[in-house]
């Protein structure tokens, strides 16, 4: 499997924000409104239900690190960040993860250009294909940040809400 790695709004510091760029934002914000307002809603969890949620969490595997991508984004607020995506996307700012801005804290803010960086890390045993280049530090580089398994646990927990909040009407 190849997969094609899309870049936009090359120079990133450069990047101006576009109209389409307002829209998401505006839309993404909306979104996270509403989950707050159902989260709100919703009657308290009782400790045993959040004690199923958590062995749930717990039990989906993450995949390992080889199997993603580091990318350099700019997100909405002019920050640039480096993430990590699952290396079956093509690019970063597809799917329902909702990007925290870790310098100035705003959340959600919607990626607005981005560059792939490679890998995160090398497989273990790679199969002798061409001249190995000497990286040494294979394989050992940084597994996810701890902001992008909060967002995707809460991504997870919004998810969960909302098929149980579906599940008893
Ligand atoms: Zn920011």
């Amino acid at each position: 499997m190849t997969v094609e790695y899309e870049s936009y709004g090359l120079p990133l510091d450069e990047y101006q924000l576009s109209r389409a760029d307002h829209r998401r934002q505006s839309e993404a914000d909306e979104i996270a409104a509403w989950v707050e307002r159902q989260v709100a809603k919703a009657p308290p969890w009782s400790e045993e239900r959040y004690q199923q949620l958590q062995a749930l969490l717990d039990s989906h595997t993450a995949p390992p690190p080889w199997e993603y991508m580091r990318w350099r984004v700019r997100l909405y607020c002019g920050h640039i960040q480096e993430i990590e995506r699952h290396c079956r996307d093509a690019r970063p700012d597809r799917g329902t993860q909702d990007t925290r801005c870790s310098e100035c804290g705003k959340n959600p803010s919607v990626i607005v250009a981005f560059e792939v960086i490679g890998a995160v890390a090398e497989p273990p045993k790679a199969p002798k294909t061409k001249s190995q280049n000497t990286t040494s530090r294979r394989g050992r580089t940084s597994r996810r940040t701890k902001a992008d398994l909060e967002a995707e646990n809460s991504a997870l927990r919004a998810e969960v809400e909302r098929l149980r909040r579906s599940d008893t009407k």
